[in-house]
């Protein structure tokens, strides 16, 4: 499908009423608004690594909702997470953050996913293949991000 920029930057001037709000990982794979082949205005776009979407973005998915009228939110997960794997490995490890990987400012992050998989799971995580382990850890975000989004909007 060809895209008109400059009639999409027209018809967004005087505002925006995006269909949806779409979390997803930073992974330079998944960017939702190619692989979904859209264009201006049509949604709003969330990335984090890990798609850790904690309380700092809830008052822009109300806001897409709420105000700009999006009716649908999407959680974008991907495989081979590396935010995903990383967290789970430091856990394991007990290695710290920024010892591990170089990043002074990964501690948020990396600490929010890890919060995010039950003792419970600990083990079968061990266990796991690293492929499996990965989806595991991306699924269990999303599950936790779907309850907080429930009490705000
Ligand atoms: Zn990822």
């Amino acid at each position: 499908m060809e895209r008109d920029i400059g009639k999409q930057r027209s018809d967004t001037s005087h505002g925006q009423h995006p269909l949806a709000i779409m979390l997803s990982c930073i992974d330079s794979r998944s960017s939702v608004e190619i692989i979904f082949d859209l264009g201006l205005g049509d949604v709003f776009t969330i990335r984090i690594a890990g798609n850790v979407a904690r309380n700092k973005f809830l008052g822009s998915i109300g806001y897409g909702c709420k105000v700009a009228g999006a009716k649908l939110i999407l959680v974008m997960g991907n495989t081979r997470c590396g935010a995903v794997t990383t967290a789970v490995d430091l856990d394991f490890s007990g290695r710290a953050v920024n010892e591990a990987t170089g990043c002074d400012r990964l501690d948020l992050i990396v600490h929010d996913i890890q919060k995010s998989i039950g003792p419970s799971e600990k083990l079968a995580f061990a266990n796991a293949s690293v492929d499996r382990r990965r989806s595991q850890g991306n699924r269990r975000n999303r599950v936790s991000f779907r309850r907080q989004q429930r009490d705000i909007l």
